[in-house]
């Protein structure tokens, strides 16, 4: 049995606190699959989870941290063996299973992809959910059939984790791209991933007219709340506009308006659940799309002690990009 550092959420009838704790294998969940965890990240999830500003655990202890890249050390899982390098994005883990906040996991192999050779675990990482969510956005606006050629693209929350990959990405697949942040100092970060544009964020963060001046063909929204609204009713006919994130709010007090008059098209994405084949092909196009020098604008590498208290951080809107973490 060997001991290892985790990230525990504990909860008892003083609520739930997320403190390091030394653990042995022998506490950790079912699995066919063995890793030593080499890096994880922090999402906008994971802060909520160990600042409980939302039920995002579904269960308790957790070890919170819904990425994670490592080495198989034992496998009964028919596609793994020891030795292989892979990478682990949602599926529960971190919420319903335990996750990437530590030096070890056990997890089921159908959760797991096989790293790209392009790909080192670190890179795995900063790139991790963010990356994957903002690879699903840019595939389903590409499946709607959308092209650079119809217009311009707008990314809201733009210096986050997801809306830095979506500028990336999407700048990557010729999108003349307008990036909307909160952020006003970050424009030249914003620039320098391929922003044409930078538009502030209090433009849409107020109840607007049902429709607006057309300016976008496509988007990329991870806010919601009324600046997806907003977004929605600037629009042009027939463009369509990938919803991802919730930093803004849950709600959606909008009108149907572009839907009916533009023929504009809202496509919900999601991440979570494990649809292998959509994650293989986003992960194959991450690899080939984005070079190293890429990844490492976006992101930053922290140790595990920094851990905790970046992950509180990001709930108050302090990260920029993505923040890796070594378990090493
Ligand atoms: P980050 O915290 O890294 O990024 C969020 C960004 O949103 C911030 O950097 C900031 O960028 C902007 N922002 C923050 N607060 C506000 C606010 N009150 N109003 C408007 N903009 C704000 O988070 P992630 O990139 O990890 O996640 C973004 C969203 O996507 C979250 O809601 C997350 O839950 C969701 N998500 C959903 C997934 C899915 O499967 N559907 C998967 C992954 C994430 P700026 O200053 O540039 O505006």
């Amino acid at each position: 049995m060997t001991d290892f550092r985790a990230i525990r959420i504990d909860k008892d009838d003083g609520g739930a606190r997320a403190a390091y704790v030394e653990m042995r294998e022998a506490e950790l969940m079912e699995g066919d699959v063995d890793l030593d965890v080499a890096f994880s990240a922090i999402n906008y999830k994971d802060g909520l989870a160990v600042t409980g500003k939302a039920p995002v655990v579904r269960r308790f202890p957790m070890i919170p941290g819904i990425d994670l890249a490592g080495r198989v050390t034992r496998s009964a899982h028919a596609d793994f063996a020891p030795g292989d390098l892979v990478v682990a994005t949602g599926c529960g883990v971190g919420e319903a299973h335990f996750g990437g906040f530590a030096q070890k996991a056990r997890l089921s192999g159908d959760w797991l992809v096989k790293l790209p050779p392009a790909l080192t675990p670190a890179r795995a990482m900063a790139i991790g959910t963010a990356g994957v969510t903002a690879m699903f956005c840019l595939l389903a606006l590409e499946r709607h059939g959308l092209t650079p050629r119809d217009g311009d693209a707008v990314v809201t929350g733009a210096s986050g984790g997801v809306g830095s990959f979506a500028v990336a990405l999407l700048a990557r697949a010729g999108w003349r791209i307008a990036a909307v942040t909160g952020h006003p100092a970050e424009a030249d970060y914003l620039k320098r991933l391929g922003a044409a544009d930078i538009l502030a964020r209090d433009e849409f963060s107020a109840p607007g007219r049902l429709l607006q001046t057309q300016r976008f063909a496509a988007g990329v929204d991870t806010v919601g709340g009324a600046t997806l609204v907003n977004i929605l009713a600037q629009t042009r006919f027939d463009g369509a506009i990938a919803a991802c994130g919730n930093v803004a709010g849950m709600e959606f007090a909008g009108s149907v308006a572009p839907f009916i008059l533009r023929g504009v098209s809202l496509l919900g994405v999601e991440s979570v659940r494990p649809r292998m084949a959509l994650r293989r092909a986003a992960w194959a196009r991450l690899a080939q799309d984005l070079d190293g020098d890429a990844i490492d604008a976006m992101s930053e590498i922290v140790s595990f002690d920094q851990a905790l208290e970046r992950a509180r951080a990001i709930v108050t809107d302090k990260i920029r990009g993505r923040v890796v973490i070594d378990l090493g």
